[in-house]
């Protein structure tokens, strides 16, 4: 397998980088360890089966728990993370929430100007809807004003007659006018490196068959904020006492209530979301289908979920680390070494009580679904695991996203996120992941091509 650039992983990352370089018509392989989930390779499974019950079941069977059982010291875990493969990753499940960060958290490493135009055309790139006032999320947002500035989330998908289509890497892997190609279930297990730059790399299929290369001018690792530094790791490539540090990831508190004013939009989709003032928690209400047993004669047609996430302060002590063991196609097996200090459990402490304060305004909350905090790593956003540093010695990639110590590999992904958030954190990984594309093409010659969104 030979290509101009080959990008690891197909999720919403890849994909957006793959289909930016495609369009510029470079010839871009996108090797993928997963395979087709559902009908369509790469849809959200949300339009392919409508129903969000059912959809909250495939949902749950694609999640595959990140470190195997009995492999990681429980006091140090993320017990509740899992990641996605499948052709189009995480982005076939995801719930499309779609904000920016405020600029407090972006971090110093872009110029804002240059923020704003990356997160605009991250959107036309995801299809984030502008949000709009409903009846239903203005009554809302009036009666949560004790407790804050409510308004309609941002959503990565397109309301029709029938509810919502959510947008998903399916459309830019597989837009014609951007001609990638996309080999599913092939891993790959090691790059092949010397003097900074990457040979070539070793890739695996599913089942017997035997190992192959690819070669390639550029790398860019889009495996999600545990595969990038996973076969970082694998390939020995970058400095061991900065890969896989840093990691944050969302504390996430959570309840479901049933809303005392009845709510004309059917579930599920967004309803309202809170920005955090400097580190607070961002909260968002939800609509969505949730387990019957939590019901409990409770309306189904009024329950709303409550998510508040707290963010973590980084620090180099948080990781994730890999071997010696390997698992069945020859990767380092991962755990988590995380500690929570006293500010991280005060901050947990304060989430929940403001989450608690909310709640009751909104109505009823479950008896089985209380304001309560989920197990570490449910939120599904990890950070931080390959930072972008302005030095080699605080981050695992430069501003452009290219890894320290390499001339021709780039990483890419909410691994990427180094500082202190609390926001959902995909537009931001994506309007990154723009940047480092833009970088790329430069390299290589296509420097200027306007973006097309796929339709
Ligand atoms: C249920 C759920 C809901 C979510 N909702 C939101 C939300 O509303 N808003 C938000 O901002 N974020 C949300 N997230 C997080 C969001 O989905 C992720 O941040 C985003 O999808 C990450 O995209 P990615 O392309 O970086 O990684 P991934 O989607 O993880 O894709 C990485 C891909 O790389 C492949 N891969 C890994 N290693 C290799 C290898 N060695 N060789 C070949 N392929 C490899 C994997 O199979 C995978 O397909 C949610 C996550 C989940 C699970």
């Amino acid at each position: 397998m030979q290509a101009e650039v080959a990008i690891v992983g197909s999720g919403l990352v890849g994909a957006a980088i793959a289909h930016q370089l495609g369009r510029r018509g470079l010839d871009v392989l996108v090797l993928e360890a997963g395979g087709a989930r559902g009908r369509r390779a790469g849809e959200h499974l949300r339009n392919l089966d409508l129903d969000p019950a059912r959809f909250l079941e495939s949902r749950a069977s694609c999640l595959e728990p990140i470190v195997p059982r009995g492999g990681q010291d429980p006091k140090l875990g993320l017990p509740a993370a899992a990641r996605v493969r499948a052709i189009g990753g995480a982005g076939t499940v995801w719930s499309g929430i779609a904000p920016r960060l405020p600029s407090v958290q972006r971090g110093a490493l872009l110029a804002e100007s240059e923020w704003a135009s990356l997160y605009d055309r991250a959107e036309r790139l995801l299809g984030v809807a502008p949000p709009a006032w409903t009846d239903d999320a203005t009554a809302l947002a009036r009666t949560l004003e004790p407790v804050g500035a409510f308004r309609p989330a941002p959503l990565a998908a397109t309301a029709n007659a029938s509810g919502w289509i959510w947008r998903s890497p399916a459309r830019l892997l597989f837009d014609e006018s951007a001609g990638l190609r996309v080999v599913p279930e092939h891993s790959v297990v090691r790059l092949q490196h010397a003097d900074g730059r990457v040979r070539s790399a070793i890739v695996k299929p599913d089942g017997d068959g035997p190992a192959v290369h690819a070669e390639a001018g550029v790398w860019i690792l889009a495996a999600g904020p545990i595969g990038t530094p996973q076969l970082l790791a694998a390939s020995a490539a970058g400095d061991e006492a900065t890969r896989g540090r840093w990691l944050t990831e969302h504390v996430l508190a959570h309840a479901i209530v049933e809303s005392v004013a009845p709510l004309r939009r059917a579930a599920p989709g967004p309803f309202l979301e809170r920005m955090p003032a400097e580190d607070g928690a961002y909260a968002l209400l939800w609509r969505d289908a949730c387990d019957p047993r939590l019901l409990a004669g409770a309306d189904p047609a009024r329950t709303v979920h409550l998510f508040w996430y707290g963010s973590m302060e980084p620090r180099w002590e948080n990781r994730i680390l890999f071997g010696p063991s390997e698992d069945a196609s020859g990767s380092p097996v991962p755990r988590f070494e995380v500690r929570r200090t006293r500010e991280d459990e005060d901050a947990a402490t304060r989430l929940l009580e403001d989450l608690r304060r909310a709640a009751p305004l909104v109505g009823r909350p479950l008896r089985g679904a209380p304001p309560q905090l989920l197990p570490p790593g449910s939120a599904q956003h990890i950070l931080g695991t390959t930072r972008m540093a302005a030095a080699a010695r605080e981050g695992v990639v430069d501003p452009d996203g290219r890894a320290w110590g390499f001339e021709n590999l780039y990483l890419a992904g909410t691994g990427v996120i180094g500082g202190s958030t609390s926001v959902p954190p995909t537009l931001t990984a994506v309007a990154l992941a723009l940047h480092t594309a833009d970088v790329v093409a430069a390299r290589l010659g296509r420097g200027a091509a306007a973006d097309a969104i796929p339709g």
